[in-house]
Protein backbone atom coordinates (compact mmCIF):
# COMPACT_ATOMS: atom_id res chain seq x y z
CA UNK A 1 0.00 0.00 0.00
CA UNK A 2 0.89 3.52 -0.77
CA UNK A 3 -0.48 6.40 -2.33
CA UNK A 4 -3.51 7.08 -3.90
CA UNK A 5 -2.10 9.81 -6.41
CA UNK A 6 -5.36 10.28 -8.22
CA UNK A 7 -7.51 11.39 -5.23
CA UNK A 8 -5.45 14.70 -5.02
CA UNK A 9 -6.12 15.18 -8.29
CA UNK A 10 -9.58 16.64 -6.93
CA UNK A 11 -8.30 19.11 -4.04
CA UNK A 12 -7.60 22.12 -4.97
CA UNK A 13 -4.27 23.49 -5.88
CA UNK A 14 -3.87 25.59 -2.69
CA UNK A 15 -4.11 22.23 -0.85
CA UNK A 16 -0.46 21.49 0.24
CA UNK A 17 0.63 17.96 0.31
CA UNK A 18 2.35 16.16 2.44
CA UNK A 19 4.33 12.90 2.09
CA UNK A 20 4.39 10.60 5.35
CA UNK A 21 7.60 8.25 5.34
CA UNK A 22 6.64 6.36 8.24
CA UNK A 23 6.86 1.75 8.36
CA UNK A 24 4.44 1.87 11.40
CA UNK A 25 0.80 1.34 10.28
CA UNK A 26 -0.53 2.51 12.99
CA UNK A 27 1.29 5.88 13.50
CA UNK A 28 0.79 6.51 9.31
CA UNK A 29 -2.74 5.92 9.68
CA UNK A 30 -3.14 8.42 12.89
CA UNK A 31 -1.24 11.18 10.73
CA UNK A 32 -2.84 10.49 7.45
CA UNK A 33 -6.30 10.88 9.18
CA UNK A 34 -5.13 13.79 11.15
CA UNK A 35 -3.49 15.57 8.26
CA UNK A 36 -6.56 14.86 5.71
CA UNK A 37 -9.02 16.27 8.22
CA UNK A 38 -6.90 18.99 8.86
CA UNK A 39 -7.04 20.25 5.03
CA UNK A 40 -4.13 18.68 3.81
CA UNK A 41 -3.35 16.40 0.90
CA UNK A 42 -1.19 13.58 2.50
CA UNK A 43 0.51 10.15 1.02
CA UNK A 44 1.62 7.41 3.11
CA UNK A 45 4.90 5.77 1.93
CA UNK A 46 6.21 2.96 3.97
CA UNK A 47 9.41 2.35 3.50
CA UNK A 48 12.48 4.29 3.10
CA UNK A 49 13.13 3.19 -1.00
CA UNK A 50 9.21 4.32 -1.73
CA UNK A 51 9.86 7.42 0.26
CA UNK A 52 12.42 8.47 -1.76
CA UNK A 53 10.85 7.42 -5.18
CA UNK A 54 8.13 9.34 -3.98
CA UNK A 55 9.59 12.33 -2.32
CA UNK A 56 11.98 13.16 -5.78
CA UNK A 57 9.42 12.13 -8.01
CA UNK A 58 6.18 14.39 -7.15
CA UNK A 59 5.68 17.22 -5.31
CA UNK A 60 5.34 17.92 -1.74
CA UNK A 61 5.13 20.75 -0.03
CA UNK A 62 6.37 18.86 3.11
CA UNK A 63 7.64 15.41 4.31
CA UNK A 64 7.46 13.80 7.49
CA UNK A 65 10.14 11.74 7.71
CA UNK A 66 11.00 8.47 10.26
CA UNK A 67 14.24 7.64 10.71
CA UNK A 68 14.38 3.75 11.20
CA UNK A 69 12.76 2.32 7.77
CA UNK A 70 12.95 -0.48 5.88
CA UNK A 71 15.39 -0.30 2.86
CA UNK A 72 16.47 3.16 3.18
CA UNK A 73 17.19 5.23 6.68
CA UNK A 74 15.93 8.23 7.20
CA UNK A 75 19.17 9.74 7.05
CA UNK A 76 19.88 8.52 3.78
CA UNK A 77 17.11 10.32 2.26
CA UNK A 78 17.36 13.38 3.63
CA UNK A 79 20.56 13.31 2.19
CA UNK A 80 19.57 12.64 -1.00
CA UNK A 81 16.50 14.75 -1.16
CA UNK A 82 18.68 17.48 0.00
CA UNK A 83 20.91 17.23 -2.60
CA UNK A 84 18.06 17.18 -5.83
CA UNK A 85 15.43 19.59 -3.90
CA UNK A 86 17.38 21.59 -1.38
CA UNK A 87 14.54 23.69 -0.34
CA UNK A 88 11.63 20.64 0.39
CA UNK A 89 10.85 21.12 4.14
CA UNK A 90 11.65 17.73 6.07
CA UNK A 91 10.23 17.31 9.16
CA UNK A 92 12.04 13.91 11.05
CA UNK A 93 9.92 12.65 13.54
CA UNK A 94 10.68 9.80 15.19
CA UNK A 95 11.48 7.41 18.00
CA UNK A 96 15.79 8.32 17.84
CA UNK A 97 15.76 10.98 21.27
CA UNK A 98 19.67 11.03 21.51
CA UNK A 99 20.69 14.71 21.05
CA UNK A 100 23.17 13.37 19.01
CA UNK A 101 20.81 12.21 16.61
CA UNK A 102 18.81 15.29 16.99
CA UNK A 103 21.67 17.36 15.88
CA UNK A 104 22.43 14.33 12.66
CA UNK A 105 19.54 15.31 11.76
CA UNK A 106 19.48 18.99 11.12
CA UNK A 107 23.15 18.87 10.04
CA UNK A 108 21.90 16.68 7.32
CA UNK A 109 19.47 19.17 6.88
CA UNK A 110 15.94 18.72 8.36
CA UNK A 111 14.01 21.71 9.04
CA UNK A 112 12.27 20.49 12.27
CA UNK A 113 12.63 17.12 14.40
CA UNK A 114 9.85 15.91 17.12
CA UNK A 115 10.32 12.71 19.06
CA UNK A 116 7.70 9.83 19.49
CA UNK A 117 5.30 9.91 21.11
CA UNK A 118 3.94 13.78 20.29
CA UNK A 119 1.26 15.27 20.83
CA UNK A 120 -1.02 16.10 17.37
CA UNK A 121 -1.38 19.64 17.66
CA UNK A 122 2.21 20.28 18.45
CA UNK A 123 2.81 18.57 15.46
CA UNK A 124 0.01 20.15 13.32
CA UNK A 125 1.50 23.73 14.48
CA UNK A 126 5.29 22.81 13.55
CA UNK A 127 3.54 21.85 9.91
CA UNK A 128 2.21 25.49 9.76
CA UNK A 129 5.03 26.95 10.77
CA UNK A 130 7.33 25.21 8.09
CA UNK A 131 4.96 25.81 5.16
CA UNK A 132 4.29 29.61 6.44
CA UNK A 133 8.05 29.74 6.26
CA UNK A 134 8.29 28.03 2.45
CA UNK A 135 5.44 29.95 1.06
CA UNK A 136 6.95 33.04 1.55
CA UNK A 137 9.88 33.03 -0.75
CA UNK A 138 8.63 34.46 -4.22
CA UNK A 139 11.95 34.39 -6.81
CA UNK A 140 13.66 31.48 -7.17
CA UNK A 141 16.99 33.59 -8.18
CA UNK A 142 18.34 36.05 -6.37
CA UNK A 143 21.41 38.40 -7.50
CA UNK A 144 23.34 40.66 -5.53
CA UNK A 145 25.96 42.53 -7.01
CA UNK A 146 28.04 39.71 -8.83
CA UNK A 147 26.58 37.32 -6.72
CA UNK A 148 23.72 34.86 -8.30
CA UNK A 149 21.74 32.41 -5.72
CA UNK A 150 19.10 29.74 -7.85
CA UNK A 151 17.32 27.98 -4.97
CA UNK A 152 16.18 25.84 -7.15
CA UNK A 153 19.06 24.20 -8.81
CA UNK A 154 20.85 25.14 -5.55
CA UNK A 155 23.30 26.60 -7.17
CA UNK A 156 25.84 29.91 -6.37
CA UNK A 157 27.73 31.89 -8.33
CA UNK A 158 30.43 34.91 -8.27
CA UNK A 159 31.27 36.68 -11.59
CA UNK A 160 30.22 33.59 -12.89
CA UNK A 161 32.26 31.45 -10.68
CA UNK A 162 30.31 28.24 -8.93
CA UNK A 163 30.41 28.39 -5.41
CA UNK A 164 31.09 25.20 -4.03
CA UNK A 165 29.06 25.39 -0.47
CA UNK A 166 27.21 22.44 1.92
CA UNK A 167 23.93 22.41 1.96
CA UNK A 168 24.05 24.32 5.28
CA UNK A 169 26.57 27.36 4.00
CA UNK A 170 23.91 27.60 0.96
CA UNK A 171 21.19 28.04 3.30
CA UNK A 172 22.94 30.52 5.36
CA UNK A 173 23.69 32.52 2.26
CA UNK A 174 20.78 32.52 1.35
CA UNK A 175 19.12 33.78 4.11
CA UNK A 176 21.82 36.59 4.21
CA UNK A 177 21.27 37.54 0.57
CA UNK A 178 17.09 37.87 1.05
CA UNK A 179 17.82 40.60 3.78
CA UNK A 180 20.53 42.74 2.21
CA UNK A 181 21.61 45.63 3.93
CA UNK A 182 19.52 44.03 7.46
CA UNK A 183 21.93 43.69 10.41
CA UNK A 184 20.85 39.95 11.30
CA UNK A 185 21.56 39.07 14.88
CA UNK A 186 23.20 35.88 15.66
CA UNK A 187 20.13 34.38 17.21
CA UNK A 188 18.06 35.14 14.15
CA UNK A 189 20.46 33.53 11.97
CA UNK A 190 20.15 30.46 14.33
CA UNK A 191 16.51 30.22 14.49
CA UNK A 192 15.54 30.62 10.68
CA UNK A 193 18.72 29.09 9.47
CA UNK A 194 19.34 25.76 11.71
CA UNK A 195 15.55 25.91 12.79
CA UNK A 196 17.22 26.21 16.40
CA UNK A 197 17.08 28.16 19.45
CA UNK A 198 20.46 28.22 20.47
CA UNK A 199 19.82 31.00 23.21
CA UNK A 200 22.91 31.60 24.60
CA UNK A 201 25.42 29.05 22.02
CA UNK A 202 24.86 31.11 19.07
CA UNK A 203 29.01 30.01 17.94
CA UNK A 204 27.36 27.53 15.59
CA UNK A 205 26.71 30.53 13.70
CA UNK A 206 30.29 32.20 13.10
CA UNK A 207 31.60 29.44 12.84
CA UNK A 208 29.63 28.68 9.70
CA UNK A 209 29.91 32.46 8.46
CA UNK A 210 33.78 31.82 8.68
CA UNK A 211 33.92 29.06 6.18
CA UNK A 212 31.21 30.92 4.21
CA UNK A 213 33.27 33.77 3.77
CA UNK A 214 36.21 31.71 2.98
CA UNK A 215 34.43 30.44 -0.06
CA UNK A 216 32.17 33.36 -1.32
CA UNK A 217 34.27 36.72 -0.26
CA UNK A 218 37.76 35.65 0.10
CA UNK A 219 38.58 34.62 -3.92
CA UNK A 220 36.67 38.53 -4.78
CA UNK A 221 37.33 41.91 -3.72
CA UNK A 222 34.03 43.17 -3.33
CA UNK A 223 33.44 41.65 0.15
CA UNK A 224 29.48 40.92 0.88
CA UNK A 225 29.90 39.18 4.58
CA UNK A 226 30.53 41.93 7.25
CA UNK A 227 30.34 41.51 10.96
CA UNK A 228 29.01 44.40 12.80
CA UNK A 229 30.59 43.97 16.21
CA UNK A 230 28.17 42.35 19.11
CA UNK A 231 25.45 41.97 17.54
CA UNK A 232 25.83 39.88 14.50
CA UNK A 233 26.10 40.11 10.50
CA UNK A 234 25.31 42.53 7.76
CA UNK A 235 25.15 41.44 3.46
CA UNK A 236 26.39 44.27 1.91
CA UNK A 237 28.28 45.12 -1.29
CA UNK A 238 31.42 46.89 -0.58
CA1 LIG B 1 10.22 3.29 12.05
Amino acid sequence: MSTDLKSTNKLSVNTMRILIVEDENKTSAYLLKGLTECGFSAEVANDGEEGLFQATQYHYDLIILDVMLPKLDGWSIIKKIRSIKPDMRVLFLTAKDDVEDKVKGLELGADDYLIKPFAFSELLARIRSLLRRSTVQQSNIITRADLTIDLLKHKATRQSTRLDLSPKEFALLSFLAKHPGEVLSRTLIAERVWDINFNSDTNVVDVAIRRLRQKVDDPFEVKLIHTIRGVGYVFEEH
